[in-house]
C-alpha cells in the first residue's frame, strides 16, 4: 500500500487531508494516509496559546497569534466553498471576525470530513531522509506525551508546518544595553501590557501595522514605526509616527538611520519569520523567504529534485485557504496518478519563470493579481472546489483601498460572500470600540 505522510495539522495540512476525504466520497482508493501534529490540536497558527518560548514538552511554541487578533483580509477572501460560514454558523457573520470564530469555523470543516482519524497529535516530526535505493522517505517521529521516538517509511511526503512561527530577530546595535521588555512579535499576546507606555515597533509590514494598531486601541501612549522599506503612507492617528530603520539603541535611547531619536519603554521586533525546517535532510530543504514565488518548487508545491516530495503553504499569503485547497488537490491528484509532472529541468524553468513573474509586478495590487492566477491555475487542473477568483480579488482590491483610506477602520466594512451570495452584516460596535474578541461576541453582532 502506497503511504502519504503530512506533516502538520494547520489549515494547509487540514486542506490536503480533505482532499483524500473527498477523493474517499467520490469512491476512490487513496493512500494510507498519517498526518504528524506537533500541538495537542489541529488549526495551526489559529490554535491560540497563552504560552510563549517553550510548550509544556519543551518544544519552540507554534502560534504567533494574539489576544484580539481579527482577520486582515475580508473574510469572503476564505470562505470554503465546499463548507460555508452560513452552513457553519447557521447565519452570516461580520466580514472581518476574530480568531477565535475562525478556529471554530476552520475545525468546523474538518469535523464534518472526519479527517481527525488520520492525524497523530503532540508528535513532532523529528528528521525526513530519502533513500535513493529503496526510493522511500523515513520519518522520524517524536510521541512527546509517550517520550518515544520511532521511524517510519512513506511514499510521499507532504512538508505542511507553515513558515511564521521561527522569529526573524536581528540584531541592532547597542540592543543589549536597552532598559525595557524587547519581543518578537511571535510572542505578542496583549497589546494591555503596553497601555500607557511609549513603544518602538521595528518592521512596517502587517504585523508592524496591526501591533502598532492594537497598542492604539488598548491605550499606549506613543507608537514609533521604524521602516527598513519606504514608509507605509498610511494615514495614522497622532500617536503613531513612521521613522527610517533603526540605527542603534543606548539603554531607552533609540537612534535612526535620519538621526532623529527617541526614548521608548519597550521595543516590539516585527521583523518577519524564517522558512525553518530542521527536521529536513539538508538535500530535501527548502529555502525561502516571504514572497510569492518560491524557488526550487514546480507549480509552487512540487519539490523539483523528488516529485515525490511537495511544500504547501510556503507563499506570503493574500489567501491562505483559498490557495492551500488548490495547492492540496493538486499534490493528491500527482500522488494518485492523475497528473504527470515533467522532468527536473522543466519544474527548474517553472519555478524560476514563477520567480521572474512575480518580480515584474509593480505594486501591492500586481501581487495580489500574481496570486489570484496562481490559484486559478492550480484550479483549472484539478477537481478542486474552486469559487470567483476575480471577485475575490476585487475584495481584496477594496480592503486595501479602505486601508488606504484610514487604517483604523478598515475592518468597519462588510462585503457580500461569494459561496452563498449573501451580504455581511454590518457591526454594530467600530473595531476600535470592540474589545471583547470572543466568539459569542462576535457572532451575536
Ligand atoms: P500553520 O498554521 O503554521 O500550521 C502548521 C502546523 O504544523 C502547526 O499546527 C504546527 O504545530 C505543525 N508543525 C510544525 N512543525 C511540525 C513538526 N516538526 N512536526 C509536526 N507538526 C509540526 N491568514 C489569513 O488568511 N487571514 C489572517 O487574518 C491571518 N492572520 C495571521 C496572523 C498572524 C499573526 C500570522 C502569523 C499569520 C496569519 N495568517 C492569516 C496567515 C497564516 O499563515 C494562515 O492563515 C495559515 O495559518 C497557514 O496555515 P499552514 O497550515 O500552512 O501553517
Ligand atoms: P512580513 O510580512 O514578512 O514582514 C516582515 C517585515 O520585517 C518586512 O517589512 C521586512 O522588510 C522587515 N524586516 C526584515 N528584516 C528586517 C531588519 N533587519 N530590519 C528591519 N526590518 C526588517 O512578516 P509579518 O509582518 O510578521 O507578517 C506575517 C504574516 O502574518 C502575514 O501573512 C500577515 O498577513 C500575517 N498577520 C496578520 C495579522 C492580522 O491582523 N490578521 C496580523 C499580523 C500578521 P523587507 O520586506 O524589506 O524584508
Ligand atoms: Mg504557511
Amino acid at each position: 500500500m502506497i503511504k502519504v505522510t503530512v506533516i502538520g495539522a494547520g489549515p494547509s495540512g487540514l486542506a490536503q487531508l480533505c482532499s483524500f476525504q473527498c477523493a474517499v466520497q467520490k469512491g476512490l482508493d487513496i493512500p494510507e494516509i498519517v498526518c504528524y501534529e506537533k500541538q495537542d490540536d489541529w488549526g495551526g497558527l489559529w490554535n491560540y496559546t497563552w504560552r510563549t518560548g517553550l510548550d509544556q514538552y519543551g518544544e519552540p511554541v507554534h502560534s504567533s497569534m494574539y489576544c484580539d487578533l481579527r482577520l486582515n483580509t475580508p473574510k469572503e477572501c476564505l470562505e470554503f466553498v465546499d463548507y460555508s460560514l452560513e452552513e457553519h454558523f447557521g447565519k452570516q457573520i461580520p466580514s472581518y471576525p476574530s480568531r477565535a470564530v475562525l478556529f471554530d469555523y476552520i475545525e468546523g470543516r474538518v469535523k464534518k470530513a472526519d479527517v481527525r482519524k488520520w492525524i497523530r497529535f503532540h508528535t513532532v516530526v523529528r528528521h525526513v531522509a530519502y533513500n535513493d535505493v529503496t526510493s522511500v522517505f523515513s520519518v522520524t517521529a517524536h510521541d512527546l506525551i509517550r517520550d518515544m521516538q520511532y521511524t517510519e517509511e512513506f511514499n510521499y511526503v507532504v512538508v505542511a508546518t507553515g513558515h511564521f512561527s521561527t522569529p526573524n530577530a536581528p540584531y541592532f546595535d547597542g540592543i543589549e544595553t536597552f532598559c525595557g521588555r524587547v519581543l518578537h512579535s511571535h510572542d505578542f499576546r496583549d497589546a494591555r501590557e503596553f497601555k500607557d507606555k511609549d513603544i518602538l515597533v521595528v518592521g512596517a509590514s502587517l504585523s508592524g501595522q496591526d501591533i502598532a494598531s492594537h497598542c492604539w486601541k488598548y491605550g499606549c501612549r506613543s507608537v514609533i514605526i521604524s521602516h527598513l522599506n519606504p514608509p507605509t503612507g498610511y494615514k495614522w492617528p497622532e500617536i503613531i509616527k513612521e521613522v527610517p530603520l533603526l540605527k542603534k539603541i543606548e539603554k531607552n535611547t533609540c537612534t535612526f538611520e535620519d538621526d532623529s531619536t527617541a526614548d521608548v519603554d519597550a521595543v516590539i521586533l516585527c521583523t518577519g519569520y524564517l522558512h525553518h525546517f530542521p527536521f529536513m535532510a539538508s538535500e530535501l530543504k527548502l529555502r525561502a523567504t516571504n514572497r510569492l514565488a518560491i524557488p526550487n518548487l514546480y507549480k509552487g508545491v512540487v519539490w523539483a529534485d523528488n516529485p515525490k516530495l511537495f511544500y504547501l503553504g510556503m507563499q506570503n499569503q493574500f489567501y491562505a485557504f483559498a490557495m492551500f485547497d488548490p495547492q492540496a488537490w493538486y499534490v493528491r491528484d500527482i500522488i494518485m496518478g492523475r497528473i504527470d509532472v515533467p522532468d527536473r529541468d522543466a519544474m527548474l524553468a517553472d519555478a524560476e519563470d514563477r520567480l521572474a513573474r512575480e518580480n515584474a509586478g509593480k505594486d501591492v495590487y500586481d501581487e495580489m493579481r500574481y496570486q489570484s492566477e496562481y490559484i486559478k491555475e492550480l484550479a483549472a487542473d484539478t477537481a478542486c472546489p474552486s469559487f470567483d477568483v476575480d471577485a475575490a480579488r476585487e475584495v481584496l482590491f477594496q480592503c486595501r483601498k479602505h486601508k488606504n483610506e484610514d487604517i483604523m477602520s478598515f475592518r468597519n466594512n462588510y462585503f457580500k460572500s461569494l459561496v452563498t451570495g449573501t451580504m455581511a452584516p454590518m457591526r454594530q460596535k467600530l473595531w476600535k470600540d470592540d474589545f471583547d474578541d470572543s466568539m459569542e461576541s462576535c457572532l451575536c453582532d
